[in-house]
């Protein structure tokens, strides 16, 4: 199995019950399973538009290749009933793949590990509670001026 982590964000609707809700569905695909889930936390929107988001990160180990998952995600982001009526519009659920072990893959569709997951306090500061290890110190400082609280 390959240990992977997905970011959730969502900032339209119930966002809160939505990324929980989301957390344990990505758990609950073939062949994943959960293995830690970061607190809740808000943050601004950051090269997105609308209401504050709701975001956490969680940890999964999984047989699913990686455009198989990217496939569930979607899906799971249509069930929750995203639009994309333009670029970075309000989201009722965002998915990313933040990185899929060690793998690194540059296709149109995947990109692993996500592009600009260092410079997203969103991404970064919800991995820092559930995997120090993987947050670089640097990155951290970079994103300072973003503001994210946990809530719970
Ligand atoms: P968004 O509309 O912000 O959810 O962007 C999703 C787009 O990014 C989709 O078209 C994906 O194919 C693409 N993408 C590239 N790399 C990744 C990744 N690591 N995780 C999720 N989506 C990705």
């Amino acid at each position: 199995m390959v240990q992977v982590c997905v970011a959730f964000g969502a900032n339209l609707g119930d966002a809160r019950a939505t990324v929980l809700r989301a957390i344990q569905e990505v758990g609950a695909l073939p062949a994943t399973q959960l293995q830690i889930a970061s607190s809740l936390y808000a943050s601004a929107p950051h090269e997105a538009e609308g209401p504050e988001f709701v975001n956490a990160v969680a940890m999964y180990a999984t047989d699913l290749p990686p455009v198989e998952l990217l496939d569930a995600l979607q899906n799971l982001e249509n069930l929750a009933g995203r639009e994309r009526p333009f670029p970075n519009a309000p989201r009722t659920l965002d998915l990313d793949i933040v990185f899929y072990g060690d793998l690194a893959l540059e296709t149109p569709r995947l990109t692993l590990p996500h592009p600009r997951w260092q410079e997203r306090a969103f991404v970064l500061v919800p991995l820092l509670e559930i995997s120090a290890d993987k947050v670089p110190t640097d990155s951290l400082v970079s994103v300072a001026d973003q503001p994210i609280r946990r809530i719970g």
